[in-house]
């Protein structure tokens, strides 16, 4: 039996990257960038207007005010999309639209609403800084600079800064293809009856979904019997995945033969248990340096060995750099207890009060209770070497949803 922090260990430094692809942009969402993304022109590219008005030297209006006017000769109309062609000279402006470029001699916009436009010529009826409401070429890209690092996450501004630098496709790492194979006797799927000696396969599809949320594609091998044959023949399918998963029949029990069957495909398993409750039984190893899990079958124990070992290994292949999920610290709102010598990960419940978190159990932590899961917000860290924490000792609690964080301001 190893400790956590050792499996987790071991786990990652075995997984190895995906392979990459090119996708267009839109399908890019969420994905991992596998080279960084330079620049070839700035942006915006030329000095723009922020606003509507008129382009103008600043010096020409030092004095202006609504009540002593500065007249200036309007000697174009510069629309966004149209280059100038005019230089604007001492007592000269040119009317100028929201994105187009300033033209030469101008250093300030004046907004329109502080102009009056009589024929020809228009009537500046406020100072202006130099350089005010005008946007700086490459204010916000500039050529030849990386803009986007590699492995960063695409998210909408990504996309949206893509797309001004004209990318329409970017190379990402590929999403890790998942085999999941259940095991049992007892489980039933929706095509079948569920009969009195019969349950449904519950974590098939608990685990697809968490594949899904880690970013992988699941492949689904369905429900092994508990032969060595069925399970052979399976599990040889999974081989062409990225990455297997293998749900249940990794216990001592009289038909637990995935051990045996794992063993006799080739596949060398690093090790078998870790000092964690929920989820003790817990195998992990290779083939042809392909991940294979053996978790354990009961539904909280396999969702939450997946969140502690499969998850950050579904996002190490897929390039992130970010693989845990993020821990904060709260207010333990009730004692707990357990005996030393396993982490336990504690369904719980967190509130915020006021600057501070606070964290209730969810009650029954059986690894049979999947409820637990859904009313769970986090997973409160019981480190290994404790028997009790005192109620109002501030505990670690790995979050798994933020819903509790609801909507902090109205409006917002
Ligand atoms: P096992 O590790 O195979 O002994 O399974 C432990 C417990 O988890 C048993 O009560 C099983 O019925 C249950 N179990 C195993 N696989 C699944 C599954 N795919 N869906 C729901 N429950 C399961
Ligand atoms: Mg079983």
């Amino acid at each position: 039996m190893i400790p956590v922090e050792k499996a987790r260990s071991l786990i990652l430094d075995q997984i190895q990257r995906m392979g990459t692809e090119k996708l267009d942009l839109l399908h890019s969402l969420g994905r991992v960038l596998a080279e960084p993304v330079l620049s070839r022109r700035d942006h915006p590219p030329w000095n723009s207007s922020a606003m509507d008005g008129y382009a103008v030297r600043h010096v020409d209006v030092l004095e202006a005010s609504e009540k002593k006017p500065v007249p200036l000769e309007v000697i174009e109309e510069v629309a966004a999309g149209v280059l100038p062609t005019k230089i604007v000279g001492r007592g000269q402006a040119s009317r100028i639209m929201t994105g187009a470029p300033v033209p030469e001699g101008a250093d300030a916009v004046i907004r329109v609403e502080d102009t009056r436009a009589e024929g020809g010529s228009v009537q500046i009826a406020c100072p202006a800084e130099p350089g005010e409401n005008v946007r700086l070429r490459g204010e916000d890209i500039q050529a030849g600079h990386v803009m986007l690092a590699q492995n960063s996450v695409m998210g909408p501004a990504e996309v949206g800064l893509l797309a001004s630098l004209g990318r329409s496709h970017v190379l990402v790492y590929q999403r890790p293809r998942v085999a999941i194979l259940a095991t049992g006797n007892e489980l039933a799927d929706f095509d079948e009856a569920l009969t009195p000696n019969k349950i449904m396969n519950s974590n098939g599809y608990a685990l697809a979904a968490q594949v899904l949320e880690a970013g992988g594609v699941p492949v689904i091998l369905g429900i092994a019997k508990d032969t060595r044959e069925d399970l052979l023949s399976r599990l040889t399918q999974g081989l062409t995945s990225d990455l297997i998963l293998i749900s249940g029949g990794v216990s001592v029990g009289m038909y637990d033969f995935v051990k045996e069957v794992l063993d006799r495909l080739g596949i060398r398993m690093d090790f078998w248990k870790v000092a964690m409750k929920p989820g003790e039984p817990l195998a992990f190893g290779s083939l042809q340096a392909k991940p294979v899990f053996g978790l354990p079958g009961n539904p909280v124990s396999t969702m939450v060995t997946f969140e502690q070992f499969v998850r950050p290994a579904l996002r190490k292949m897929q390039g992130h750099t970010l693989l845990f999920r993020p821990i904060i610290e709260a207010v333990l709102m009730e004692r707990i207890t357990k005996k030393p010598g396993k982490t336990h990960f504690v369904r719980a419940v967190v509130k915020k009060a006021g600057d501070r978190h606070e964290v209730w159990t969810t009650g029954n932590q059986s690894s049979g209770v999947l409820t637990s899961m859904v009313k769970a917000h986090g997973l409160l860290i019981f480190p290994s070497d404790l028997s009790e924490i005192e109620k109002g000792q501030v505990v670690k609690v790995q979050l798994l949803d933020k819903s509790f964080l609801g909507q902090a301001v109205p409006g917002y």
